[in-house]
Parts: structure tokens; sequence; C-alpha cells
């Protein structure tokens, strides 16, 4: 993405926050994170902006045991590509959950976590994780 500046940094990190992205209303499609252009209509797509519920299920992980210092008390830890009901897929953390009864197909609602801190300015990056739910979606 050619976004520049403080209005571009903002608008990712309410992208980001609410897992804001859009819907293609040519074609129905659902985009995460947000496009520009729908890659299906090109020019004849209609973008507009939605806000994902935050419920799927996870459609793929894998179980991290090393990783850097930094990260060594969450481990071991899950990352998984969870699939939104609406159908794009995301890459996140699953948490509050035994990593070893994590499968795919498990339902996950999106839950907002500190990352990480980061540089000598110590900007504190919150992101999306996910975390087991019951909840079942209303969209079809
Ligand atoms: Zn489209």
């Amino acid at each position: 993405m050619a976004e520049k500046g403080v209005a571009g940094v903002w608008r990712k990190i309410r992208a980001i926050y609410n897992i804001q992205g859009n819907q293609c209303k040519t074609c129905g499609n659902y985009y995460f994170p947000p496009r520009l252009v729908c890659p299906t209509c090109r020019r004849k797509g209609q973008l507009e902006i939605h806000k994902f519920k935050g419920l799927g299920k996870i459609y793929s992980f894998a179980i991290v045991r090393q990783a850097p210092d930094h990260f060594k008390r969450q481990m071991p830890y899950v990352i998984a590509q969870v699939e939104l009901d609406e159908g794009p897929r995301l890459t996140a953390q699953i948490v509050n959950v035994d990593v070893d009864k994590v499968e795919i197909g498990m339902r996950v609602r999106a839950c907002f976590r500190k990352i990480s801190e980061q540089g000598h300015e110590g900007i504190i990056v919150y992101g999306y994780k996910f975390e087991p739910t019951m909840e079942v979606t209303g969209h079809d």
C-alpha cells in the first residue's frame, strides 16, 4: 500500500483494531486487510468499509515452541490462520487455550491484546488475537 503519513498510519491502526476491511458491493466478496480495488471486479468494483464481527474458525495452525527471548514467557503458543465467518483469512495468535486442545474448525473470536512495545519511543502496539468461543454467527 502506498499510503504515507500520519493519516495513513491511523487508518491502518483503525483497520487492525476494529478488524475493519471492506466488501465489494458488485461481487459481494469481503477483504481483509481492506483493498483499494476489488481484485475480481477491478474498475467495476464498489468497495465499502466493512467491520468484521471478529468471529470465525481455525483454518490451520502451528504450535510454536521456539521463539525469540521476548516471547519466551508465552511459550508454547499457537499461531493460526483464522477464517472469518465472512470469508477472509488472517493470521493471529490464539490465546486463553490449552495448546494441546486446539483443533482445525475450532470456533474463535477476536480479542485485543498488547502485542509488543516497540522502539525507544515505547509505542505500544495493540492488535488482534483470537480466543476460543461458543458463539455462532448470524451471518449466512
Ligand atoms: Zn468485486
